[in-house]
């Protein structure tokens, strides 16, 4: 089992958490015209093997948005931050 250090809550089992979707992806400008910028936005995603951006919501526990990055091969987290201050 995943166990997350919330920076709010402290660590947590993964459970309490919901996955939110790639933290690398970048939304292009709402008034961009490009089909292909939004194509690639909404639908192409890395499987990488290795360290792996994620956004999960803490949803049982104190609702914060965060980043973790994770090691796909062995589900090692190597940092755990707010994503509302963290550099992507
Ligand atoms: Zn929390």
């Amino acid at each position: 089992m995943l166990r997350f250090e919330c920076p709010c809550c402290g660590p947590r089992d993964h459970d309490e958490f919901r996955y939110g979707g790639d933290a690398s992806v970048r939304r292009p400008a709402h008034d961009d015209p490009d089909p292909e910028a939004w194509y690639a936005y909404v639908y192409i995603r890395k499987n990488p093997a290795g360290l792996h951006r994620e956004f999960w919501q803490h949803v049982t526990g104190c609702r914060q948005w965060l980043v973790v990055e994770r090691d796909t091969r062995n589900h090692v987290i190597s940092s755990v931050a707010f994503a509302r201050t963290s550099q992507a």
